[in-house]
């Protein structure tokens, strides 16, 4: 008996093609760390290490880290507890299951 209460993350490629095809600088990241929300646009950024790194304006907290190869590119979220990215109200959005 197979469990299709749950559909494989080959459905996520489309909202998250429309979430990343907007400007996440927009958007409002919580701090993992001392739980500040705040504007993507306002963490400090450091860019003379192997990647990006951005850090939380109050804390200093690492709260995302980016690395860009030719061919790839590694996104480390794990010092925000969430990103709420303002959306276009003209497009449909996937209803929760
Ligand atoms: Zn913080």
């Amino acid at each position: 008996m197979t469990d299709m209460s749950y559909l494989d993350g080959n459905m996520l490629d489309g909202p998250l093609r429309e979430l990343f095809a907007v400007d996440l600088s927009a958007a409002t990241g919580r701090c993992d760390n001392c739980g500040r929300p705040g504007p993507v646009a306002g963490l400090q950024v450091w860019s003379h290490a192997p990647g990006l790194v951005a850090r939380c304006p109050n804390c200093n907290g690492v709260m995302l880290r980016l690395v860009r190869a030719p061919d790839r590119a590694w996104l480390d979220l794990r010092g925000a507890t969430y990103l709420q990215v303002p959306m276009p109200l003209d497009q449909p959005h996937p209803r929760p299951l």
